[in-house]
Order: C-alpha cells, then structure tokens, then sequence
C-alpha cells in the first residue's frame, strides 16, 4: 500500500464562549485548524487535524502547518502508510524540526492502519483501559469572579477537573486560585496552568499565598531551570508541559524529579507516533499525564479520546473534548462529551469522516 496524495483543508473553529484568553494576555476567538488527507493507492482514506493555539503559544502557527505539508507531503508519497515507524523516519529525514507540520500526517496514517486492520485506533495504541475518559475543562483566564461562576456552570454539566488560565497578575491569579478552589468538592481537582506566564519571583509569591489549598501547578514559568526552582520550593504537585517537547526532555525532568504529571501534546510531540512512545515510557516510569493537543476540533478530539484510552487509567491525569469549545464540528463520528467523560469510537480507524461540505478548497494538494 502507498501513499499517492497528501491534501489539507483550511477550517474556521470559532469559539462558543467568544474568546479563549491565557497568559500575558494571549487571546484567540476563531481558531484555524488544518484537517489533513491521506490518500492511498487503495482508495483508503485517512485523517489528520492540526490547530496551533495561535502563533504565540508553542513555535507553530496555523499558515505553518499548510508551508509546511507542501515541503513535506512529496517526501511521504510512496510511503506505505500503514508502517508508522518507517514513514516518521523518512519526515524526520525530509524535514528537521517542525513536529505540529508532522502531527497531522502521522494521525492520518494512523486512521488509514485503522481502516484496513478493521480496529478502533485505540486498539492498535496498546488497547482500551476502562470505559471512559475522564475530562477536564480548561477555564478562559477572566476576573476571579467570572472565573469562579464559569466553573460553577462546567461543574454543574458533569466536570470534575478544571484548569484555570491564570499567569497575569500574581496578585489577581491568588484571587482566582482561592475563590475557585471555594466552589468545588474536596475530591474536584484543581490545576493553575500558568502558561509561563510569571517570573520565577511571582511564582514563588503565588504559589506560598495558596499553600492552603489544594491546587496543581502548571507551567509557572518560561524556562526549565526557572520551574525546577518553583518546583523544588514547593509542595504543591507540579505539572510541567510548554518545557516537555520531546523524549530528551522528559528523561531531563525525570532525572530531576521536576514534575509529578506531565501534559503530552499529539502536535507539539510531533503525531500519535512519537506521543505514543512518550506516553509508554511515562508508564513504565510511573509519571501521570494530561493527554490533549494544543487545540483542534472533531478529528483531534477523536484522536485524544484513542490517545487517552488507550492509557492505563492511573496513568491518565485528565484530557479535553475541544470539540465542545468551538461552534464549528469538522467531523461526524467525533466521541460527545457525556457528564465530563468520553469514549473512544468503536469504528476502525480514527472514527470520524470529516464534513466537507464546511471545508474550505483543498489549500495543499500532493500527488
Ligand atoms: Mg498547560
């Protein structure tokens, strides 16, 4: 089986809240995913979905993806798509770098194994553990008051997990901190995912003012060595993502003891392939993980959900339903958020068929 033609389509994901905003006041309200095809000799089709979180979150961008799969794709045509090991070999080889350009390939070979062995993709990632993926909702950064009824009204639909954007003002981020952790039952769980938003000082001002409570921190700071000084003044569990982009990386932070739960990224790792061997050595090596993506719509949705499901559930911190974020579903076959939990389709291959009648032209078309 060969690969004969790589195609993407550019798809507007706007946001049912109107905006999403984090750290340092980034904010998005109309998401641009590319949803990538992979076309085989046999007629088999699969997808792929790539949404950077804008072009100021990780070094990726939207336009980036579509650049990028007109360098890439020529170099994957010919490829046997369904030998996942050898065609990452052949992108690492064609294109240094660039892992979110990659994601999206690689998850559309995955949805192509799919479809010819007859199994759901979560079967083929090491099978399914239990019967749902819990989720977690992540909480646009906004004045603590809003903050806290946001989280409320989430609560009230089944979430059981929330990560609040804070990395603005240390001072108001302590407020956001305490007046959520108010609302919630002792057993929710709490993250403040800072998105390297405060210097090492504010960091270690914020995270002695809520001591008290039970909350995760994520991410307080830009650089590595700054969140292991955090981490090592701190008795808070301690989440490290935006710093974890690959294997050197994690070992790194193992070695140092510098988290306690780690967020994995289908994109920013570079496809299902590479977060796959990641999220295995995470087992073995007893680290938890939030397995997401930095953004998408349905296809990464049903991607996280096999991703997710196919981890042992001690393992599995939280994961997130994008697909409930947007007003634009991309997909048909996308798993539905039911009382803060998902599942991941029984249907070979990923489980999804994209709407096409929503997407635009073909942007890259190679054959
Ligand atoms: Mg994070």
């Amino acid at each position: 089986m060969k690969i004969v033609r790589v195609f993407a389509h550019r798809v507007d994901l706007p946001l049912v809240e109107g905006s999403y905003k984090w750290s340092g006041g980034k904010s998005v309200s109309i998401f641009d995913s590319t949803i990538v095809g992979v076309e085989t000799d046999q007629g088999i089709v699969g997808y792929g979905e790539v949404c950077p979180l804008g072009p100021f979150y990780l070094p990726a961008y939207a336009e980036g993806v579509r650049a990028g799969l007109r360098e890439l794709a020529p170099h994957c045509i010919g490829s046997d798509p369904r030998e996942l090991g050898k065609l990452n070999h052949r992108m690492d080889a064609a294109l240094k770098g660039h892992p979110y350009v990659k994601s999206g390939i690689d998850m559309a070979c995955w949805d192509i194994l799919g479809k010819v062995s007859g199994l759901p993709v979560c079967q083929l990632l090491g099978g399914r553990f239990g019967e749902q993926v819990r989720l977690y909702r992540a909480i646009s950064q906004t004045p603590p008051d809003e903050m806290a009824r946001n989280v409320a009204n989430y609560k009230s639909e089944g979430y059981t997990r929330f990560q609040l954007k804070v990395g603005g003002d240390p001072d108001l981020d302590i407020q956001r901190i305490r007046q959520v952790r108010e609302v919630l039952a002792p057993s929710d769980r709490l993250v403040a995912d800072a998105n390297t938003g405060w210097t090492q000082h504010e960091a270690m001002r914020v995270v002695r003012a809520v001591r008290d409570l039970d909350v995760y921190i994520e991410q307080p700071c830009l650089t590595y060595e700054e969140c292991l000084a955090v981490r090592r003044n701190t008795d808070h569990p301690f989440v490290l993502d935006e710093n974890v982009d690959g294997l050197d990386m994690l070992l790194r932070a193992k070695s140092d003891l510098a988290m306690d739960v780690v967020n994995l990224k289908i994109s920013k790792l570079g496809g299902l392939t590479k977060t796959k061997q990641i999220r295995d050595l995470c087992v073995s090596m007893g680290i938890a993980m939030t397995l997401e993506d930095s953004w998408g719509g349905d296809i990464t949705t049903a991607a996280i959900a096999h991703l997710a499901h196919s981890t042992p559930e001690e393992f599995r911190f939280t994961s997130t339903d994008f697909n409930s974020y947007v007003t634009v579903s991309n997909a048909t076959g996308a798993p539905q958020r039911e009382r803060g939990f998902m599942k991941a389709s029984d249907a070979p291959g990923l489980g999804i068929e994209p709407r096409f009648e929503l997407l635009g032209p073909r942007a890259v078309d190679i054959h």
